[in-house]
């Protein structure tokens, strides 16, 4: 069974009655050049767990399930589970879960799998909650190695992108803290079925042992960060002392950014990631 022929993934879908749901962002990879990138960048092997959002026909389920010790597919649809039944039968390494992602504890789930060995995630995900599932995998601190994941194309742009940059945001700072993250590959509509209206890339997230920058006051931190970005075109020490997260005197803001030898009408789009850091531990 090869799923990235269109042809075949037809066939199993048919068999099973399936229909396509917007909604849930249904576009399923009939590349097998995007394919194989997702897993040479996955570099998985026979020592590896590996989570799935979204398995969807199970057509990377099945490179997962062939080139890793155990693979857990969390799917939300239920007319998705009799097909993925069907092509997954012959893996017996490969845990399906029939939930919404957001519902399920995943702390829970991946030990059962996995018990307390570190996993890494490989997902072509639904796009409409991209950036939720990533976050909570960063922030809940749970023991994984790598993400590599096919996201929007401007979503991945946004999380590599350099400070200064029109990209650059308060997802770029997040993905960075956590993350050391490179963009694998580009995926045009034409690489799914059906084609979304949108281009796509493929981005890997290598989690760091520690966060990128030494923060004294994390929730601090990303306060500072989303007020910078929240009121992008107000001076960063306007945009922090009028922030509705926490308050502060303009006259300590621009204490501090002289401190950090910053121009009093600095941007928040200017500061890399260390210089958040320090700003914040000298606001705390
Ligand atoms: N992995 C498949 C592939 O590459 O062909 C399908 C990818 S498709 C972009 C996204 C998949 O995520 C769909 O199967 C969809 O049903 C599933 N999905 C959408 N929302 C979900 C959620 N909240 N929890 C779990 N799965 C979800």
């Amino acid at each position: 069974m090869n799923l990235s022929h269109p042809s075949e993934l037809k066939a199993l879908l048919e068999r099973h009655g399936f229909s396509f749901s917007k909604s849930l962002g249904q576009n399923f990879l009939i590349d097998e050049g995007v394919l194989s990138k997702i897993l040479d960048a996955a570099a998985l092997d026979d020592e590896t767990c590996a989570l799935e959002i979204g398995p969807g026909a199970g057509t990377l389920t099945r490179c997962l399930a062939a080139n890793s010790k155990k693979t857990l597919a969390i799917e939300i649809d239920r007319a998705l589970i009799p097909v993925l039944g069907e092509s997954l039968a012959e893996f017996s390494n490969v845990n399906l879960i029939h939930a919404d992602v957001m519902d399920v504890d995943l702390r829970e789930v991946t030990k059962d799998a996995f018990g307390d060995s570190p996993f890494c995630v490989v997902a072509n995900l639904p796009y409409y909650i991209t950036t939720p599932i990533i976050m909570e995998l960063l922030e809940s601190r749970l023991p994984v190695t790598t993400m590599t994941v096919m996201v929007q194309k401007e979503v991945a742009d946004r999380m590599v992108a350099a400070p200064g940059t029109k990209e650059y945001g308060a997802l770029s700072v997040a993905v960075q803290y956590y993350t050391k993250p490179s963009l694998v590959c580009k995926a045009e509509p034409h690489c799914f079925m059906p084609q979304p209206k949108v281009a796509s890339s493929v981005v890997k997230l290598e989690v760091l042992p520690q966060p990128a920058v030494e923060v004294e006051d994390e929730k601090l931190f990303f306060q500072i960060v989303k007020s910078a970005f929240g009121q992008r075109r107000k001076t960063l020490s306007n945009a922090l002392s009028k922030s509705p997260y926490f308050s502060v005197g303009k006259e300590r803001v621009m204490a501090a950014l002289e401190n950090m030898e910053l121009p009093e009408g600095v941007r928040g789009e200017r500061l890399s990631v260390e210089e958040f850091a320090e700003l914040s531990n000298l606001l705390k």
